[in-house]
């Protein structure tokens, strides 16, 4: 289990998020942030911070976001 950020974060990278993560697994790629997926403690502190509403439970986000979920997965 882990929260995912998606589209809206693209080319925004507002990083609030980033300033909240207990556990620091939010990390930066070239035009979003993303989440570790293992680091993750799914403590949901992330999701009410972002200014985009970019983040979402793995089990929340929206069909048509599924890709962002590949996404952090694929960075390792
Ligand atoms: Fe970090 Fe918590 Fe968000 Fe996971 S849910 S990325 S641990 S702030």
């Amino acid at each position: 289990m882990a929260y995912v950020i998606t589209e809206p974060c693209v080319d925004v990278k507002d990083a609030s998020c980033v300033d909240v993560c207990p556990v620091d697994c939010i990390y930066e790629a070239d035009r979003q942030y993303y989440i570790n997926v293992d680091e993750c403690i799914n403590c949901a502190a992330c999701e009410p911070v972002c200014p985009v509403a970019a983040i979402f439970a793995l089990e929340a986000v929206p069909p048509d976001q599924a890709s962002f979920i590949e996404f952090a997965k694929e960075q390792g």
